[in-house]
């Protein structure tokens, strides 16, 4: 079964132009599709889940990928026209068009998949078409749970070249409104990019019959933008003391793995805890939460509280390294529990980290996967903001912002919120960078954080 993808917009991916290392310029070469308010690209997400949903059908189906250059203009790059001439060219048995919706009203939300009018000289095309768009919108709507269920747009009857002018049954689907700066924030992240490559695998499976059983995408905690409910205590905190104060140390121990209730009671188990964290962290393991205990645990998620394993980890292993790897598997994006048990869930995080990082895929974690492991979780997980942000702004590319600033040394929360912190510390950034301390974060500051 040949299925042809087209992620709409950008480049073409086949071709020199195709470089997804670096960041594009908006010259003619180049289409960004819609652009949200923070700067993500609609070529972007459109081509990040294709890649995901080539990952996953391309043992089951045979696959052509060709993103199209603009839908109205790009003598360089693939016109639509030269995307239905290759899909006819080949013989494809159906056509798929990933794009996200745009719209001037920023509260527009939701999941919609087109198809093509009626051809009075092919209404066999015309009833599959349809067949497969019922069958995509609701796998869509499935694949994404609750949100996709307060999302239908439903299917809508269009005239689209794309579908059109191809001789196979096709679809385009709109996945979520990029100008909604909510939807902006969700589409960046790797979970609503695999679902959205689910709800589609699932539909060529049932619609070509592929006989597939797709696993469903793994939940991303993005514990990062979570704020901590509780204030920072102001004095030392030890075994016998009770209140926000213990709330606060046992919500930021939970945040790296440790199991604690939020009770508010500094019980033994608060006082073993705090002391295996500290142990871990080569600070006197004395159980009392003083400066330098709460200086750490407020930038919690930022230092592992496991000593990195030596011997290799695999299904069935336990222990403290099993919650290392756990730990770092959470902070690529997956939701583990870090109870210290490798079981079949931290295989298939494991295995699936190891396929995205072109590693040998065996879901055992040797020297090579845990150079790879920590690599990865020092990297910056929001994109780079392409437009000038400052105070009032909100949103991934703040985060961007505020984890450049606290690799650089400041203590501000990671919460995309451009408020006064943040401005503060941007300007006092600036001062010490020779660059003028206006509180905007343009090319040269974000130049400059980078470094
Ligand atoms: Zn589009």
């Amino acid at each position: 079964m040949k299925i042809f993808i087209n992620p709409g917009h950008g480049y073409k991916i086949d071709g020199s132009k195709s470089n997804k290392s670096s960041r594009p310029s908006f010259s003619q070469d180049y289409d960004p599709g819609a652009v949200g308010l923070n700067g993500y690209l609609e070529a972007t997400v459109n081509l990040a889940i294709a890649h995901k949903l080539s990952n996953r059908l391309r043992d089951h189906a045979e696959l052509k990928i060709y993103q199209s250059g603009g839908l109205w203009r790009g003598p360089n790059d693939y016109s639509i026209k030269d995307i239905c001439e290759a899909a006819n060219n080949w013989g494809a048995d159906c056509l798929l068009s990933i794009h996200a919706n745009a719209s001037n009203d920023r509260s527009a939300q939701g999941i919609s998949t087109h198809y093509q009018m009626l051809d009075t000289n092919n209404a066999d095309k015309y009833e599959k078409g349809k067949t497969l768009a019922e069958i995509t919108q609701s796998r869509l709507i499935s694949a994404f749970g609750d949100y996709g269920k307060s999302h239908d747009n439903g299917m809508i009857l269009d005239s689209l070249q794309v579908l059109r002018d191809t001789k196979c049954p096709g679809v385009l689907v709109e996945i979520g409104y990029i100008t909604n700066p909510l939807d902006e924030i969700k589409m960046q992240q790797d979970f609503w990019q695999d679902s959205a490559a689910y709800g589609l695998t699932l539909a060529f499976n049932d619609y070509l019959e592929l006989g597939m059983y797709p696993r469903p995408p793994m939940p991303n905690a993005d514990k990062t933008i979570i704020e901590c409910p509780y204030i920072e205590p102001m004095t030392d905190v030890a075994l016998g003391c009770k209140g926000h104060d213990v709330r606060w140390i046992q919500w930021q121990l939970n945040l790296c793995g440790i199991s604690l209730a939020i009770d508010g009671d500094y019980g033994p188990m608060t006082e073993a805890a705090v002391r295996f964290y500290q142990g871990n962290i080569d600070l006197n393991p004395d159980g009392v939460v003083g400066t330098q205990t709460r200086s750490i645990l407020r930038t919690v998620t930022e230092y592992c509280p496991y000593r990195e394993p030596t011997d290799t980890i695999l299904l069935g292993s336990k222990g403290n390294n099993v919650r290392w790897v756990q730990w770092h598997l959470n902070r690529t994006g997956v939701n583990l529990n870090t109870d210290g048990v490798f079981g079949p869930m931290p295989d298939f995080a494991v295995r699936d980290f190891q396929l995205n990082n072109n590693l040998i895929v065996d879901g055992v974690v040797g020297s090579r996967t845990r150079a790879m492991l920590k690599s990865a979780t020092q990297a910056c997980p929001y994109n780079e903001p392409l437009r000038s942000l400052k105070q009032a702004n909100a949103g991934a590319g703040v985060c961007w912002v505020q984890w450049q600033l606290k690799r650089n040394g400041a203590q501000l929360p990671l919460d995309g919120r451009f408020g006064p912190a943040t401005d503060a510390e941007i300007r006092n950034f600036q001062e010490s960078n020779a660059l003028l301390a206006d509180g905007i974060v343009g090319p040269q500051t974000r130049a400059k954080l980078k470094e």
